[in-house]
């Protein structure tokens, strides 16, 4: 408690002067964290600036008290990786956003159970010249210093073949499926995208696609396993970045019988706000459109966004039956995704075309039917209004159990679609 005291003395003390358009303290209050933490538990951050120029700069955080800290480098995108103990980040809105020197934006979130990360996206090659926490002093706060300084490519890819972590321990999830003896229900892996570091797309009211989807994805479990007919499991249930090979891996460690990826769109210019409904996506090598190659690109960010080492990403297998299994799970996945759009149609506004396909990395699973569900456009007003009612959450999930009804119904009957039929 003591430090909870403490931590927001400094918050008041230390804040930094008002954003000039949007009340800081609003926008804040609209983040409901999963879970409360209490406070003292964990070291918290409660102020973060930029200083320096295009060859030096400096990021310093206020801390609670002094914690551990590793830096590191990642290439393509330039990337400054801190990795931290778990923190509670009480920082004012929009820290992060606004470039300054050799940094474009950063990030900050929740990794893993116990840790947390700082994610900088650095204007070009960079090197970490320091990394330390100083100890707090009479009425300071302890300070987290990371200095950067300009390096040219060359050296910068010396050192990240001299500086390359270790292989970490990231997947906590327990491998062995959940399918308990007896048990030969369908499992329904749902997974709620983005969390932690990652936020996803943000409304301009403050509404974080990350929190969405989660409290949809948990409404759609509950609606799930009430009908008694399906085991469902989750790819996360808390605010925490989850890799989007993680997601795969889990699906498929499991043995799910249908993944279902909940997201929510954004649309960046003002022209498109009135651009609105939900969309189901499934896996193609080429893009049904260009709207779809936007939105796979964007959603398979999220590994870069969180500071994942995408030159760590095991290859992909080519292999003949990989392929044909994946032929039939594609036909199965087009199978849940018409039935989702007939479902949805009457429960939830759809987007005028609500088929589409394009290369999400979080469908790959060869040998899983797997779907992405866009909810919605978070810049679309009616559309965000709707996301976060509880009466549309309900109707919507109702759908959606109802296309998972549909989905097995004919699946069970083995009357499911063949391979080469559409
Ligand atoms: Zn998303």
């Amino acid at each position: 408690m003591l430090v909870a005291a403490i931590a927001f003395g400094i918050t008041a003390a230390g804040a930094q002067s008002p954003a000039p358009e949007k009340p800081a303290v609003e926008r804040a209050n609209l983040v409901r964290p999963t879970m409360p933490v209490p406070a003292d538990l964990f070291p918290v951050a409660t102020d973060a600036r930029l200083g320096g120029d295009n060859s030096r700069t400096r990021l310093i955080m206020d801390l609670s008290r002094t914690i551990d800290v590793a830096a590191f480098t990642l290439a393509d995108p330039y990337r400054v990786v801190v990795d931290l103990p778990q923190v509670t980040f009480q920082l004012p809105a929009k820290t992060g956003a606004s470039p300054k020197g050799l940094v474009k934006a950063f990030r900050y979130g929740l990794v893993m159970q116990g840790g947390s990360r700082i994610v900088i996206d650095t204007t070009g090659p960079v090197r970490v010249e320091k990394a330390f926490v100083l100890e707090s002093v009479d009425k300071q706060p302890a300070r987290l210093v990371i200095d950067l300084v300009s390096i040219d490519r060359a050296a910068f890819m010396r050192n990240l073949a001299l500086e390359k972590p270790p292989v970490r321990a990231n997947d906590t999830r327990r491998a062995e499926p959940v399918k308990r003896p007896g048990d030969g229900r369908p499992l329904v892996v749902i997974d709620p995208g983005h969390g932690g570091i990652d936020n996803g797309t943000v409304a301009a009211t403050g509404e974080m696609e990350k929190q969405i989807v989660l409290e949809f994805a948990q409404a759609l479990q509950a609606r799930l396993e009430k009908t008694g007919k399906y085991r469902v499991a989750m790819t996360r249930t808390d605010d925490r970045f989850v890799a989007l090979g993680e997601r795969v891996r889990f699906a498929r460690g499991q043995g799910a019988d249908l993944f279902i990826s909940i997201h929510a769109d954004a649309l960046s210019s003002r022209t498109e706000s009135d651009v609105r409904g939900a969309t189901i996506y499934t896996v193609s090598d080429t893009a049904s459109d260009a709207e779809a190659a936007r939105l796979a690109e964007a959603e398979n960010k999220a590994d870069a966004i969180a500071g994942v080492d995408l030159s760590s990403e095991p290859e992909e297998v080519a292999d003949i039956l990989i392929d044909l299994t994946q032929r039939e799970t594609k036909n199965f996945s087009h199978h849940f995704a018409r039935a989702a759009v007939s479902e949805l149609k009457s429960a939830a506004k759809l987007h005028k075309h609500p088929l589409k396909s394009a290369g999400f990395k979080v469908l790959k699973a060869p040998d899983v039917p797997s779907v992405l569900v866009e909810l919605g456009y978070v810049t679309n007003k009616q559309d965000l209004k709707l996301m976060v009612s509880e009466a549309w959450r309900a109707k919507t999930t109702d759908a959606l159990a109802q296309a998972v009804n549909a989905f097995f119904s004919t699946r069970l009957a083995g009357s499911g679609p063949r391979a080469g039929a559409n």
